[in-house]
C-alpha cells in the first residue's frame, strides 16, 4: 500500500531542484576519473559552484548529454593523445588552466568550468573549440547557467586580443538580453 503510494507519487511529481543538482553532484563528482577535483578544497569549491547554479533546463541538457564528462588533470607533457573513448567525453585541462581554476574567485573559476562543459554539450570537434564562434557558443552556455558576468570580469583580465574582444562584446549582448 504505502509502496504504491511512493510510487504514484514519483511518477507525477518532479524531482525538486535540489534533488536533481545532488544526483547530478553524485553522478560527476564521484567518479574515480574525478578525484583529483575533490582532492583540492579550491578546485572543488568551483565545481560545487557550477553544481549549484544548474537550473531544471540547463540539467536537462546534461541528462540529454548521452557521454560521460570527465575533466582530465594533465601536467602538459601528456598532450592531446586522449580524445576518444566510447561513451566518454574528455576535457583536458592544462596546468595555466588549472591555475587559473585554483586562483580565481570561486564564481570566476565556476565560469571556466561552465564554458569547458558548453564546449562538450554543444558536441565541438577540437577545431571548432579553438574557432571564435565556438567560443561564443561555450560562453553562451556559461551565459545560460548564469555566470557569464563572472566569465566576463575574467575575460576582462586577460591581455586583450580580438577574440577576446569579440567574446566580451558578446557576453554584454547576452547579459543585456537576460537582464530584459
Ligand atoms: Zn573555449
Amino acid at each position: 500500500m504505502f509502496q504504491t503510494l511512493i510510487f504514484k507519487r514519483d511518477k507525477k511529481v518532479q524531482k525538486s531542484l535540489l534533488d536533481r543538482r545532488d544526483d547530478f553532484r553524485i553522478k560527476w563528482l564521484n567518479v574515480p576519473g574525478h578525484h583529483w577535483i575533490s582532492s583540492n578544497l579550491r578546485i572543488l569549491a568551483a565545481f560545487e559552484f557550477v553544481v549549484d547554479s544548474l537550473s531544471h533546463s540547463t540539467l536537462d541538457k546534461f541528462s540529454a548529454h548521452k557521454n560521460e564528462i570527465i575533466f582530465l588533470n594533465t601536467s602538459g607533457l601528456y598532450t592531446l593523445s586522449v580524445t576518444a573513448e566510447a561513451g566518454v567525453d574528455y576535457i583536458v585541462l592544462f596546468p595555466e588552466t588549472i591555475e587559473l581554476i585554483a586562483s580565481s574567485s570561486t564564481a570566476k573559476a565556476a565560469s571556466i568550468i561552465t564554458h569547458e562543459l558548453g564546449h562538450i554539450l554543444a558536441g565541438h570537434s577540437p577545431a571548432r573549440a579553438k574557432s571564435i564562434e565556438g567560443q561564443m557558443e561555450a560562453d553562451h552556455f556559461t551565459s545560460e547557467v548564469g555566470l557569464g558576468n563572472e566569465l566576463q570580469d575574467l575575460l576582462l583580465e586577460f591581455r586583450p586580443s580580438e577574440a577576446i574582444t569579440k567574446r566580451i562584446n558578446h557576453l554584454t549582448v547576452l547579459l543585456t538580453r537576460s537582464n530584459l
